[in-house]
């Protein structure tokens, strides 16, 4: 008789898991004072004192700015807003390169083509999945301009060998932390080590204001730069005062955008924010427990981080060796692991919050197999000279971790009680041990 959930035996786990939920009562608080005072964005698009925003808006920018002990902070409507207004503020000329992880969230990569720039694509590192400094290296070319490396799952890529690369070459450094706020790499908050780091409010990140985001740099050019993208910066740069302002000499123009986040939603981070530690103590202690059980299963890798990074755990991301386990394909593996479980209260729809991979590596996207982004030119990529190539094999660990290797979860959010989580590491543990069931 079969054991295995997926043979039609008994599952381990009757009930769904419990939500992650960051908002409370203090956020509610929060939203109605906003409300009751009936403006909900102060923001105006042209050069007056709102043009940087509501008091809300400033107030979230200056604790940002004590909690990650940096000069400037911007708050934006999303971390792909701000990887955009990042983009946009190095000016660099069309068809210039910028190196980005193809392991990634697409903003990371879309943010080059705004600004006419080209993503090109390196590879990752096998053990913590963040882009790979020598594979940075085979990539820089006379265009490369920048590295927009996100630091993935909550851990961090090898940021020393990073930023001697980025000397080196003369390099941009733009940190997407989405996945990491508050991570840390040695003695630095990540976000805080290249010229800028971009974050994420959005629903699914570690702490969320519904969708948001914000910017972190210690470089004012770069900072003024972006205030005026985040609010149609191409009419405020026509006034005097915006002139002296935003000490504008060497700009010939800005594009701007409407990247301005609501009052409502800086009165929900200001909240979010007090809560931030806690919650990611409380994730980095369940990963630890689920990898103090799980690393006992020959073939299975708990997720790894170098010792002075700390890892945030966005995701709990597994390897999967299928050598250990007569050659069963990750896939099915995880198949019946997930048979043995149940979804999550609040995400139903998604299914057990297990899945192979993370996203398929960016390069496969229509947009980069046929280049054709802007009506039927060859813009960007028209402005470069170096035929860069998106073709399959390009990032090799990239999809060998993607298509055989990993097994991503987000069952160890705060919330899941240790029998929770015992659940989730005896389904592993079920189907290592009757594997052959599904062979
Ligand atoms: C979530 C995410 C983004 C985009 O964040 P939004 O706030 O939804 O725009 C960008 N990069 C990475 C790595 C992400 O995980």
């Amino acid at each position: 008789m079969s054991k295995l959930a997926i043979n039609g035996g008994e599952p381990i786990r009757k009930e769904y898991f419990p939500e992650y939920r960051t908002i409370g009562k203090e956020e509610i608080s929060a939203v109605n004072k906003v409300m009751e005072t009936g403006v909900l964005s102060r923001y105006f698009g042209s050069f007056d004192y709102n043009f940087m925003g509501g008091p809300k808006v400033k107030e979230l920018e200056d604790k940002l700015k004590d909690f990650y002990k940096v000069k400037y902070a911007l708050l934006v409507n999303s971390c792909t807003s701000g990887l955009y207004a990042a983009v946009g503020a190095l000016q660099l000329e069309p068809g210039d390169e910028i190196i980005v992880s193809p392991y990634t969230m697409t903003a990371s990569a879309t943010a080059a083509f705004v600004f006419n720039h080209i993503p090109v694509f390196a590879d990752i590192d096998p053990d913590n999945f963040c882009i790979s400094p020598k594979s940075i290296r085979e990539k820089i070319t006379n265009r490369t301009r920048a590295i927009l490396l996100p630091q993935i799952f909550g851990n961090s890529a090898d940021m020393d060998e990073i930023l001697e690369i980025a000397k080196e070459f003369n390099l941009y450094i733009i940190e997407d932390c989405a996945q990491v706020p508050f991570g840390k790499y040695k003695d630095k908050l990540s976000g805080t080590i290249g010229d800028i780091g971009v974050f994420s409010f959005n629903y699914h990140k570690h702490i969320h204001t519904g969708e948001g985001g914000f910017i972190l740099t210690n470089n004012e050019e770069l900072y003024n730069k972006m205030a005026l993208i985040r609010n149609h910066g191409e009419v405020v740069i026509q006034n005097e005062d915006a002139i002296k302002q935003f000490k504008l000499s060497s700009i010939s123009n800005i594009l701007g955008f409407n990247f301005r986040m609501c009052e409502i939603e800086a009165a929900i981070g200001l909240e979010q924010i007090k809560k931030v530690e806690y919650l990611i103590d409380e994730r980095i202690n369940n990963c630890n427990y689920l990898t103090s059980k799980l690393k006992d299963i020959k073939g299975i890798i708990p997720p790894y981080h170098h010792d002075y990074v700390k890892h945030n755990y966005y995701v709990y991301a597994i390897k999967y060796e299928s050598e250990n386990f007569g050659g069963l394909e990750r896939n099915k593996f995880a198949e019946a692991v997930k048979a043995e479980l149940k979804p999550t209260i609040s995400r139903e729809d998604e299914g057990v919050l297990m899945g192979v991979g993370y996203v398929k590596p960016l390069y496969f996207l229509p947009l980069y197999q046929n280049k054709k982004l802007f009506g039927n030119s060859n813009i960007p990529w028209c402005f470069n000279e170096n035929n860069i190539s998106y073709e399959k094999g390009l990032a090799k660990v990239c999809e060998e971790m993607h298509y055989k290797k990993l097994i991503t979860t987000e069952l160890m959010t705060p919330g899941m009680s240790k029998e929770d989580l015992d659940d989730v590491i005896n389904a592993f543990y079920k189907v290592a041990e009757n594997y052959k069931e599904l062979l």
